[in-house]
């Protein structure tokens, strides 16, 4: 990774529980500044005038356009909403700033189109579904583990407010798991389920168990079993604080990188 000077980020949602993070990483983060926010209210207002929010001095844009072509940005980084992710992010490919999307909800649709996009304009784009290191790292260390274990499950735990299930980690840990598995069904031929949804959800041959409770943040176990062994492989995020590792690293790489880079794990060394 190049230690480039300072960077000039804009934060897209800084009022939301993720933005308002980013903006304090940035605040605590020498080599990065805070140049511009993009939020749907708030015209014209400057951050540190925002009850509860980071104190900086950077204006609020309601107009993207505008916000990109008075502001030098090298880099945006969103949390919104995906409609409202996807199209921060072609306005910024179109101004040539280097967009940095924790915002959920993309398909595989929209980032071929924006790879393209990226691609045609040279200017480097990181989507990363979960910026948290460690979460990233237990997918990596899981792909490597199914090489070996072929029997797996995985239990994703999550807090009781959460609407998707499984979650989006959950679902990439079992893609990236398919890619070194061998392929075959777990358990007995004539499992039966005495009430429905026991056994978890089925995905490509092995399970995927989802557990809601208030209490919990986000946590995954990734269980392997062997010939008389066992591995667990577990990751919990505590907080929010726990993505803004990941979100330095991403905006810091994004300068270097000519197109859009699809997950944290691809870039994590
Ligand atoms: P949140 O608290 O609801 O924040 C979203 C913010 O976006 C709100 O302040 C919302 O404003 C704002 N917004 C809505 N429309 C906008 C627009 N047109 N322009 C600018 N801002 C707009 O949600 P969150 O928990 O921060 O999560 C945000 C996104 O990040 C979600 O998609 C979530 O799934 C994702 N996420 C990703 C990671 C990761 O590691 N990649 C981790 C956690 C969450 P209003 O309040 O006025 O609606």
């Amino acid at each position: 990774m190049t230690n480039h000077n300072t960077i000039k980020v804009a934060v897209a949602g800084p009022r939301g529980k993720m933005g308002r993070e980013a903006l304090t990483m940035i605040a605590t983060t020498d080599q990065l500044q805070c140049v511009a926010t993009i939020d749907r209210k708030n015209e014209g207002k400057l951050i540190k005038e925002l009850e509860g929010l980071s104190d900086l001095d950077a204006p609020i844009y309601t107009d993207v356009d505008q916000c990109f072509s008075e502001q030098d940005v090298d880099v945006l980084v969103d949390f919104t909403h995906p409609d409202v992710g996807k199209y921060h992010m072609e306005k910024a490919l179109s101004y040539g700033v280097r967009p940095v999307i924790g915002t959920s909800g993309f398909s595989e649709e929209d980032v071929q189109h924006l790879r393209t996009m990226a691609e045609d304009k040279g200017v480097g784009a990181i989507i990363a579904p979960n910026f948290s290191i460690g979460a990233v790292l237990l997918m990596k260390f899981s792909q490597m583990a199914a090489r070996h274990f072929p029997d797996v499950e995985i239990i994703e735990l999550h807090h009781d407010q959460k609407r998707d299930a499984p979650s989006g980690t959950a679902i990439k840990t079992g893609e990236m798991i398919l890619q070194t598995r061998e392929n075959k069904s777990q358990g007995h031929s004539e499992e039966k389920e005495l009430i429905k949804g026991a056994r978890g959800a089925e995905y490509n041959g092995f399970r995927i168990h989802s557990v809601r409770l208030p209490g919990l943040i986000a946590h995954q176990e990734v269980l392997f079993g062997g010939e008389g062994e066992l591995l667990t492989l577990r990751h919990d995020s505590m907080n929010r604080e726990s993505f803004m590792q990941g979100v330095r690293m991403a905006v810091n790489t994004v300068m270097d990188l000519k197109t859009l880079v699809y997950g944290l794990e691809n870039v994590l060394e």
